[in-house]
């Protein structure tokens, strides 16, 4: 408790299929910050519907796949 680990925007995973660095999809209702960081291609908007399995991230080729297993992993 009271470990907040703040990996939010820095992290940039590389896609499993291409390899290129991905960009976090954002769900849910979007802040106007929301919208310029999209524009400035720092985040996809992903929709205001949740659904369980959703991908997070996206490359710039369009894959798109759930990031959960490397969150806060870092085996080297
Ligand atoms: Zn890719």
């Amino acid at each position: 408790m009271g470990d907040s680990t703040d990996q939010h925007t820095t992290a940039r995973p590389a896609c499993p299929v291409c390899g290129l660095a991905g960009t976090a999809i954002v769900y849910g209702y979007p802040m106007p910050e929301t919208f310029a960081a999209a524009d400035r291609g720092e985040v996809v908007l992903g929709g205001c519907v949740i659904e369980p399995a959703m991908p997070t991230h996206e490359c710039p080729l369009g894959h798109r796949w759930a990031d959960d297993e490397s969150y806060g992993e870092d085996v080297s």
